[in-house]
């Protein structure tokens, strides 16, 4: 158990407590306590196995939530949680992902309209009964309604963090099994698409026993629901399937290949092999009855006269066309990332100190990086207001003459309000070596609106570049992005030389794989950021180098891939 997941179980039991109406002074220590735990530096584990003592320590948790931690650690479960499972229906913990609704909306839904389900709640607001109810009214109810859309067009879809470590987890554990030669995730978390529905491992082995047994009795699997000769279905923590489909050697590169898909890119490649007169599935390429090709996928594509095309681009976006002139894009790689432009310290909703985060930057092998604390909009994170904000640069640059190997930009996440004016004067914004410009607030606004804020933010020659452009989110509760013509942005940062970031979040990952690749094609710098609230924070880079990678973008492309001296060149303020 890592310390994101004991975060979700404590995040979890929160959410249902307040449901249930518990005390709120409960309720609000679960939800201290899932944060600093998914924050915390070191792992609860290695803490526990160090000294259990240890875990009482922490500030914030105390006696009662580390035996709560130790009982997760020791049997990956919490009983508390599945009892409130069982008292609070699935179906009203639901209503928790719908945009807008939290656990005090959800409890009267459900206590005084008996609202069980999405279902239920769907046919509520349809027929009046929710607009009548005490507290909500007719705009809240055609505010759930949308929401409501939102999820069933997302449907139960994981992210792509929750997905790839899973799905890495089981790998890691197969490998390790005798007799087990290749192994290999396939499918839609291969292709680090943003959300993914369900998991696809391959392996080729002696027998397949083994490796069945193994993924039976793995600590991630719930329940194994099917066991055949060669593929076994299992549901894992969390709610996610699996598939394990134990394939002959020969044909491995041709099952990875068809299981990774997409199915669009596989329509191609089979098209692609009948105009060759070739057959291919995912036992192998044929010519009539002969098998020609297999074993590996480098194989499966030469043999329909096409070069590797990595697992990113599979979407039918015009790759087979790329690949067949030579012309595939050399994609992005997390080591070229050199900055990153977009992080939290303490003066705002940060957990670390300017210093510390100075050091987790470099650390990681950083050359520069932007301190953006939240502007004073953001009351919720303390946002900072012009003085605290010049008082905050004031300990950037005296720390940051300490450090000869590191840049330390002193930036700002300014919110662009809903009235379309900035956060912060133009000569406190003059002031700053990056600032990033946001939409955190009014984002159901009007397209018009939205517009107009976003114009705003871009002809502002102090706004270095638009973070989580469109404001949509994939977690637990997602959010539909803000209504807005996305070309004419994009149109209008290049004119102005504004960058376009992609927020590395995978709650976010905004702006997504396609927008990027429009940014790209009219010349706009990306930035790939985390928006790091901890030193641990930093780790969500590969998730933004991921959509680029789908974007197709190539490090050329990338502010932040290139070395300092190219990045400051770049800044608009150098223009
Ligand atoms: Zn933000
Ligand atoms: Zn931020």
């Amino acid at each position: 158990m890592n310390n994101t997941e004991i975060s979700r179980i404590f995040e979890e039991v929160g959410d249902l407590l307040e449901i249930q109406g518990a005390n709120s002074f409960r309720v609000r220590a679960y939800r201290m306590a899932a944060r600093t735990i998914g924050d915390h530096p070191e792992q609860m584990a290695d803490l526990f196995a160090a000294n259990p003592r240890q875990l009482e320590e922490i500030s914030g948790i105390g006696k009662d939530l580390a035996a709560k931690i130790k009982t997760i650690l020791e049997t990956s479960e919490l009983p508390q949680l599945t009892e409130l499972r069982l008292e609070v229906p699935a179906g009203v913990a639901d209503m928790l992902r719908i945009d807008g609704m939290g656990p005090k909306k959800t409890a009267a839904l459900w206590k005084e309209l008996g609202i069980l389900d999405l279902d239920m709640l769907k046919a509520a607001c349809e027929s009046g009964q929710v607009a009548g109810l005490k507290g909500f009214g007719e705009k809240t109810a055609k505010k759930i309604l949308e929401g409501l859309a939102h999820v069933a067009e997302s449907g139960m879809r994981h992210d792509l963090a929750e997905a790839k470590f899973l799905s890495d987890s089981i790998v890691d554990a197969l490998q390790l099994v005798p007799g087990v030669h290749q192994v290999s995730a396939a499918g839609s978390v291969r292709r680090r698409k943003e959300t993914i529905g369900d998991l696809d491992v391959l392996v080729t082995a002696d027998d397949s026993t083994a490796a069945m047994d193994c993924l039976g009795t793995h600590p991630l699997v719930e329940k194994v629901l099917a066991r055949g000769e060669t593929k076994q279905r299992v549901r894992l923590r969390g709610g996610m399937e699996m598939d394990l489909r134990v394939v002959p050697a020969e044909s491995y590169g041709a099952a990875l290949q068809y299981f990774t898909g997409s199915k669009e890119h596989n329509i191609m490649t089979r098209r692609r092999a009948a105009e060759m007169g070739l057959k291919i599935n995912e036992y192998g390429v044929f010519r009539g009855e002969t098998s020609i090709a297999g074993r590996t996928e480098e194989e499966v594509y030469q043999a329909i006269g096409l070069p590797y095309i990595p697992p990113e681009l599979r979407e039918d976006r015009g790759e087979i066309q790329r690949a067949e002139k030579g012309t595939l894009p050399k994609l992005l790689e997390l080591a070229d990332m050199q900055g990153d432009l977009h992080m939290h310290t303490t003066a705002t909703d940060g957990t670390a100190s300017i210093r510390e985060m100075i050091d987790a930057a470099r650390q990681r092998g950083l050359k520069y990086i932007a301190i953006t604390d939240h502007s004073k909009r953001v009351s919720m994170a303390n946002g900072l207001d012009a003085d605290r904000l010049r008082a905050h640069w004031k300990e950037i640059e005296v720390i940051r003459a300490e450090y000869t190997d590191i840049q330390v930009l002193r930036g700002i996440e300014c919110d662009i309000l809903e009235d379309a004016t900035m956060d912060l004067p133009d000569d406190v914004l003059a002031e700053a070596d990056w600032v990033i410009a946001v939409l955190h607030y009014g984002l159901k606004q009007p397209k018009d609106q939205i517009m107009a804020r976003l114009m705003t933010a871009i002809r502002n020659p102090h706004v270095s570049v638009l973070g989580h452009l469109t404001g949509r989110y994939l977690g637990k509760r997602p959010r539909a992005p803000a209504a807005m013509d996305l070309k004419e942005v994009l149109k209008a940062a290049a004119d102005h030389g504004v960058m376009i970031e992609i927020n590395a979040h995978p709650s976010r990952l905004d702006i997504d794989d396609l927008g990027a690749a429009a940014a790209r094609d009219l010349g706009i710098p990306i930035v790939i950021s985390t928006d790091a609230h901890a030193t641990t924070g930093f780790d969500v880079m590969q998730f933004g180098v991921f959509q680029a990678r789908r974007a197709g973008l190539e490090a050329r492309h990338v502010a932040n891939a290139q070395e300092w001296t190219t990045f400051k060149s770049l800044l608009r303020s150098n223009r």
